[in-house]
């Protein structure tokens, strides 16, 4: 900690820039709008599951499709995923970065395994790294022979730091508001499926399965990295007169109610993905026997599903006899999920580094006064138009 706060005692990195602060509160603004819509989808989801219970009316289908239309349904859920992976996240690049997407080189092979797999995880990879590169210097002529750099001096400039941070930090909120929408539209859709053709619905299903993996492979990922690889730095400056090392550096500048609310939200997601992944399996794997035995109640509908798929989570372990091996993988996979989702958010309360550095709180309390400036400016235009019709 000690280091932490030497590093930016220096005059040039004191304090946030202005141009940080605006930053963070212009993005936080656009994030707003982004919760409302997630807001609105997942209020409509809800209606639509409550109406759905009392209108049983689901497409009756065959339990088994044939081979050809399997193989089609898979390629089209396949790159489906992939597709949709990369808007949603160049979506979320877009939003905080104004210069178009530039590929630069990641390192490492055993990337390939995420490409294939956890296109999210990726995909996410690939833009935070453009993010990186994008902004490697601060705006100061002098920024390559006189500022204090990452990597013993040859990496990203500390002052450039802040804004990377701040995008990073706006970028994982976007993905992250981005996926609880797409999986609840993917949801509904399934739900509301009324067509006959069977591969259709048999490829959204599939789709729904793979973002579940994908998401699956991406959490439990990043939640090994979080304890496995604490992330120490050093800076330097070219001369490298001034050297300090940072213990448990950030990359992005989330705090600890948004690291546990990010947490919440995916736990959420996988709730919903995973209601419809056992809906799926009871439907075409294991047929009638499922519906009437594991989580029917009065009403064989949808909802039965979603309320099992919240108790896995919450930990009711019900380990009853499986109807089948996909559905015990699902529920393991959930549960292993769910287990680190809850420690990801009972760790981030108890949070070991709660306290901040005196320029981190300069800065929030500077972007809270100019988000509550901005929202009373614009209650006050309303109220004066309100006396003026
Ligand atoms: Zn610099």
């Amino acid at each position: 900690m000690d280091d932490y706060n030497s590093l930016y005692t220096d005059s040039r990195y004191r304090n946030f820039d202005k141009e940080a602060v605006e930053l963070y509160v212009k993005l936080q603004r656009r994030l707003k709008t982004l919760n409302n819509i997630k807001l609105l989808t997942l209020g409509s989801f809800l209606a639509i599951i409550v109406w759905q219970t009392y209108h049983d009316n689901s497409y009756i289908f065959e339990n088994t499709i044939g081979n050809q239309r399997y193989i089609l349904s898979l390629l089209i859920a396949y790159t489906t995923n992939h597709i949709i992976s990369f808007f949603l996240h160049f979506f979320a690049y877009k939003n905080v970065e104004n210069k178009p997407y530039k590929y630069f080189y990641v390192r490492g092979l055993s990337k390939i395994v995420f490409l294939l797999f956890s296109p999210d995880y990726f995909y996410a990879l690939l833009f935070k790294n453009t993010i990186k590169e994008n902004n490697k210097n601060c705006n100061e002529n002098w920024c390559n022979d006189y500022c204090l750099r990452d990597n013993d001096g040859f990496g990203i400039c500390l002052k450039a730091w802040d804004y990377i941070k701040i995008k990073n930090k706006f970028f994982i909120e976007f993905s992250n508001w981005g996926n609880v929408i797409i999986s609840i539209v993917l949801l509904i859709s399934s739900i509301l499926y009324r067509l006959s053709i069977d591969w259709l619905l048999y490829s959204i299903y599939l789709l729904i399965i793979l973002r579940t993996i994908s998401r699956g492979i991406e959490v439990i990922y990043a939640f090994y990295k979080d304890i496995a690889n604490v992330n120490d730095k050093i800076f330097s400056n070219k001369k490298g007169n001034r050297t300090y090392y940072v213990h448990g550096w950030k990359n992005s500048l989330l705090l600890k109610s948004s690291r546990i609310s990010l947490a919440v939200h995916t736990l959420l997601e996988f709730i919903f993905l995973y209601s419809v992944n056992y809906y799926f399996l009871s439907r075409f794997i294991s047929g009638e026997y499922l519906s009437h035995n594991m989580v029917a109640t009065q009403y064989s509908n949808f909802i039965n599903f979603l309320f099992y798929s919240f108790s896995v989570s919450m930990f009711n372990f019900s380990f009853t006899s499986f109807p089948s091996i996909y559905w015990m993988l699902a529920h393991i996979f959930q549960i292993s999920l769910s287990f680190i989702l809850t420690i990801l958010s009972i760790a981030g309360y108890l949070g070991i580094n709660s306290n901040m550095l005196e320029r981190d709180n300069k800065f929030y309390i500077e972007t809270h006064r100019l988000l509550k400036l901005k929202s009373n400016v614009k209650k006050k235009n309303f109220d004066w138009m309100n006396i003026k019709f």
